[in-house]
């Protein structure tokens, strides 16, 4: 071409040059016809010339300036980097199962749903399936393929528009940068970025990092989340055919995936697959194979474009009694969808969804975020969550909740069915560990939807007297196991007597021992422990020891609410279960957990929760509260009596709030602690009291946890010595004291010995000018009892 131009340039100045010779030969008075063409041809001559030098100048100026355009471009071909690129990668959360291995239970993904999947893994077909429809000279050339930018600039130039001539690596740079403007600027820096990747990098990293970046419908990017995505399968386990889907939605994938538009998905997994056969990448067997291969979605896919027809199809749509004719198979697009994602995406558990909105939580405090940013960042910071959940416990509650017939002992059928009487579950570990918990009787509502088990803030009426009274008391030796505390109400500032018991009486006005008053939940007792203990410790203990939240500092600190738990709003069955675990831990408190670890997509720790427990009160103390806990259940007239469990320990204390808006029990064995309460959402009244059969509900789930691996017995504190009591004193016996029991003391703070005359009055204390533990048998009552829990 240079060649060309330099002949016909030299010719033309000879022309020129000859120019004045000619001129001179005119004045010889030679042929003027000759002179006048002549003259014509210098005019047209150098017109030409100068037009053509303007042409060369006007070339070589945009050319430089070309140069100098693109060269700046050149400068930034640096900046892209393929190991360390700002990617959003899908979370996973993690439990253990049966045989202690951990198992993924839960993906989560947010804007963008990636799962980085290694070269290795994508099978081989599918990479082909990408380079014969995107790029089918990706291995031959540099970067860029000139062949094709040169016919699509032509063709965008013509036509004004143009096929997208980008090779895989350019692709993959505009994916890396989010540089997507149509400019020439862009293509230039692009063009010149891919030419400088493919320097950096081989053929083998480029084609990973797009297979694992390019969009592939809605928030799905990278072969890795869409293998799972359509198909429900690992990146491994696809085949020529789902490939040749996958690669044939890349042009535009929001329009020409299956779930988007069937038909046109299938005209593109035929080009892919016609392209890889032309391309001589798969075999003229695997392209018929492939063809009309039975693709199965993982969501269901209407028609059978694919072959295949998912049998749920025809069970929702039955006899097409309104199926309109015109339409596309729909009477009802928005049921359709509803079914379609109530059928599939409602995959998660009470335990996860609460194990989520803890996390967040969690992620918000660790990194300084709001509780939006920290959401967004789990949804795609590729994080694993490895939950405290026992798979195989979860699930049998999460059966046990399904099922309302389960909660019929408690309560009256039409309440649970018609008007929604509501209850959550939560078991813990002793240290600290959620093995399971339920939201909600029935059919889970969908994912993230209302927890009771964490969310709901209600009553928890009498559970909180071990709590909030009884465990502090016998830890400040105020009592122990066998004091004789007064079963009489006060008399409130304005003059009238209050509490009054759960019978309706305001006490007998005789002394009852501390395991008795506990067994039969008695208020004026637990209303007397609180007036010597004084409102604030009882308080403080609640909110500072126990990591109770939801108390109300001006409302709640008054004996009601302290001693009897009428709080004015309430606290979570999951602090509820925090705080009876003390009884099973030995005095420490572990906050409930619902995971132990949450790492990055690189394995870096992020958060680790070691079951750090605190002290909140002596070993001791804890032990013997646990033994007054023990005649709630182990008794035959205890109001936990029908949580007993054949041959395992069982400790708990009932609650009901006297205002019958909530029902509760709070259940220990050795191994776990378990919390159960029904009420309704709003806190309306429930029409019942029956607190009994709460307890049966919690024994009838509880039968299914226990095996022949569960611990038996509560370990016994180094401490706590057992010794005969005398019944009518609560002090230790003698052999002239005509009536004993056995009780549990702290071994350096044992009670006094009975002198065994039995008078009245001999071993008072006086705790703020009132004398509460006086010996005084006006009533044989608790004698009685007291012999029947000797028996067992
Ligand atoms: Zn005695």
């Amino acid at each position: 071409m240079s060649q060309k131009k330099t002949n016909y340039l030299n010719a033309d100045v000879e022309l020129e040059e000859s120019t004045p010779a000619v001129k001179k030969k005119s004045k010889k008075k030679q042929n003027k016809t000759l002179n006048t063409v002549k003259h014509v041809l210098g005019v047209i001559g150098t017109t030409f010339l100068s037009l053509f030098m303007i042409v060369i100048i006007t070339c070589c100026i945009v050319a430089v300036t070309l140069t100098v355009y693109i060269m700046q471009f050149a400068d930034s071909a640096f900046d892209v980097d393929l190991k360390n690129v700002d990617l959003s990668y899908t979370s996973f959360i993690y439990a253990k199962n049966s045989a202690g291995e951990q198992v993924e239970i839960k993906r989560l993904s947010g804007d963008e749903n990636r799962i980085w999947v290694n070269m290795e893994q994508i099978p081989k077909h599918t990479q082909d399936a990408f380079t014969a429809v995107e790029d089918k000279r990706f291995y031959e050339h540099e970067g860029v393929d000139w062949k094709r930018t040169v016919r699509v600039t032509i063709s965008t130039l013509f036509n004004g528009y143009g096929e997208g001539g980008s090779t895989i690596t350019q692709q993959l740079v505009k994916n890396i940068t989010g540089d997507d403007r149509v400019t020439p600027e862009r293509k230039i820096r692009e063009i010149f970025r891919a030419l400088n990747l493919e320097k950096q990098y081989t053929k083998i990293d480029i084609l990973e990092a797009y297979l694992n970046r390019v969009p592939l419908g809605g928030t799905v990017y990278g072969v890795g989340s869409a293998a799972y995505y359509y198909f429900g399968k690992t990146v491994d386990q696809l085949t020529i055919a789902e490939s040749a889907i996958l690669a044939g939605m890349t042009r535009s994938p929001s329009v020409l995936n299956p779930y988007a538009n069937l038909e046109r998905s299938k005209e593109r997994q035929l080009y892919a697959l016609k392209c890889m056969y032309e391309q001589g990448l798969i075999t003229t067997d695997e392209y018929e194979a492939a063809k009309t291969e039975q693709v199965k979605f993982r969501l269901i896919v209407e028609g059978d474009a694919y072959g295949y027809k998912d049998p749920r199809y025809d069970e929702y749509y039955g006899n097409n009694a309104n199926k309109d004719e015109n339409s596309d198979g729909y009477d009802d697009e928005d049921t359709y969808e509803a079914y379609r994602w109530n059928e599939y995406e409602i995959t998660q558990n009470w335990y996860v969804d609460a194990a989520i909105q803890q996390v967040i939580e969690d992620l918000s405090k660790a990194k300084g975020m709001t509780y939006a940013e920290a959401k967004a960042d789990l949804y795609k910071g590729g994080y694993k969550i490895y939950l405290n959940m026992d798979m195989d416990i979860q699930e049998k509650l999460e059966t046990f909740f399904k099922d309302p017939n389960n909660f019929f002992y408690s309560y009256d059928k039409t309440a649970i069915e018609e008007n929604c009487a509501q209850a959550a579950f939560v078991l813990t570990d002793y240290r600290g560990n959620v093995v399971a918990l339920a939201g909600g009787i029935g059919d889970k509502p969908g994912d993230g939807c209302f927890n009771r088990a964490t969310q709901a803030i209600l009553p928890i009426g009498s559970t909180m007297k071990p709590i909030s009274v009884y465990g502090q008391a016998v830890d400040k030796d105020v009592i122990n196991y066998s004091s004789m505390i007064l079963d009489k109400c006060i008399t409130l500032p304005e003059g009238t007597s209050w509490p009054s018991n759960f019978e309706g009486d305001y006490g007998s006005g005789g002394y009852i021992p501390a395991w008795y008053a506990v067994q039969q939940s008695k208020n004026t007792t637990a209303v007397r422990m609180a007036q010597v203990l004084g409102i604030d410790t009882c308080f403080n203990f609640l909110t500072d020891k126990l990591n109770v939240t939801t108390l109300d500092y001006t409302y709640d600190k008054a004996y009601s609410p302290i001693a009897l738990g009428q709080l004015t709003q309430g606290m979570t069955l999951m602090e509820l279960a925090g705080a009876y675990q003390i009884f099973g831990s030995g005095g420490v408190y572990y906050e409930p957990k619902l995971y132990n670890l949450i790492t990055d997509y690189n394995d870096k720790t992020v958060i680790e929760q070691e079951p750090l427990g605190d002290r909140v009160m002596e070993s001791d103390s804890a032990y013997i509260t646990n033994r007054l806990l023990k005649a709630v259940t182990d008794t035959t007239n205890g109001s936990g009596r029908y949580a007993k469990i054949d041959g395992i320990e069982v400790v708990g204390k009932t609650g009901t709030s006297n205002d019958e808006r909530v029902l509760a029990f709070a259940g220990l064995t050795a191994d776990y602690c378990g919390v159960i309460r029904l009420g309704f959402d709003d806190n309306k009244n429930i029409g019942t009291t029956n607190y009994i059969y709460l307890a049966q509900v919690w024994h009838n789930f509880m039968v299914n946890v226990v095996n022949e691996d569960s611990t038996k017995t509560f370990a016994k504190d180094s401490n706590v010595v057992e010794k005969k009591y005398c019944t009518e004193t609560g002090l230790l016996a003698t052999s002239k004291c005509k009536n004993t029991a056995v009780g549990y003391y702290k071994a350096d703070n044992l009670p006094k010995t009975c002198d065994s005359t039995h008078k009245d009055g001999e071993y008072v204390k006086k705790h703020g000018g009132e004398t509460l533990l006086v010996p005084d048998w006006g009533t044989q009552k608790a004698e009685e009892d007291t012999s029947s829990t000797s028996s067992n």
